[in-house]
C-alpha cells in the first residue's frame, strides 16, 4: 500500500500525463479482473462531483482497481460519504483522500442562483453558505473544496489518513492543488 505521499505523487504524474492528451486506459483484461475479485487495494479515494465531465480515472489515468472513487453531485460530504471513506481505510488501506471539487459546477451554479427545492436543495445548502462570501463560480468551488476537505481531516482527526483539496479545470484538464 502507498504511503499518502506517493499516492499524492502519483495523483499528480498521472493528471500531468492526461493534460498531454495521453491514450492511457490502464490495465483492464480478465486475469486483472479475477485478480481483483480475490483482493483489492486502491492507492487513494477521491470524493468528486457526479458531473460527466469530471471522471477521476480518467484525470488521474488510473486503471480498475486503483481508486476507490465516491461521487455525488457537488461532492457535498455527508455521512454516507464519510462511511464509503472510512470503509476504504479501514479495509483497503487508503492513506490518501483527495476532494476533488471543479470549474463549470452545476451545483455551485445552482447555489449562486438559488431556486432550489426539495432533495436538490438539501445537497446545495452546504454550498449556498458560501455564496456570500464568494461572489465567482470558481472561487466558490474552491472554498467549497476545501471545506469539505476539512470536514473529512476533522471526522479522521485521530487516524493516518490524509486529506487533499483540489480543483480540476474541465477545460484544460489541469488539477490544481489547494
Ligand atoms: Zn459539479
Amino acid at each position: 500500500m502507498l504511503s499518502a505521499e506517493q499516492a499524492l505523487e502519483r495523483l499528480k504524474k498521472g493528471n500531468l500525463s492526461y493534460q498531454q492528451e495521453s491514450s492511457f486506459r490502464g490495465r483492464v483484461d480478465g486475469t486483472l479482473r479475477q485478480e481483483l475479485a480475490e483482493d483489492q487495494s486502491p492507492y487513494a479515494v477521491v470524493v468528486s462531483c457526479s458531473d460527466s465531465r469530471v471522471l477521476p480515472e480518467a484525470i488521474f489515468e488510473a486503471g480498475l482497481g486503483e481508486l476507490f472513487t465516491i461521487r455525488v453531485a457537488g461532492n457535498v460530504i455527508c455521512d454516507h460519504v464519510l462511511g464509503s471513506i472510512q470503509y476504504a481505510h479501514e479495509h483497503l488501506g487508503c492513506k490518501l483522500v483527495v476532494v476533488l471539487g471543479h470549474t463549470h459546477c452545476g451545483a455551485v451554479h445552482a447555489a449562486l442562483e438559488g431556486g432550489t427545492y426539495g432533495y436538490a436543495h438539501r445537497l446545495i445548502s452546504p454550498i449556498q453558505q458560501l455564496v456570500d462570501e464568494f461572489s465567482d463560480g470558481c472561487m466558490i468551488a474552491r472554498a467549497h473544496a476545501c471545506a469539505g476537505a476539512r470536514q473529512v481531516e476533522e471526522a479522521f482527526r485521530r487516524t493516518d489518513l490524509s486529506v487533499q483539496a483540489a480543483l480540476y479545470d474541465i477545460v484544460s484538464g489541469a488539477v490544481s492543488w489547494l
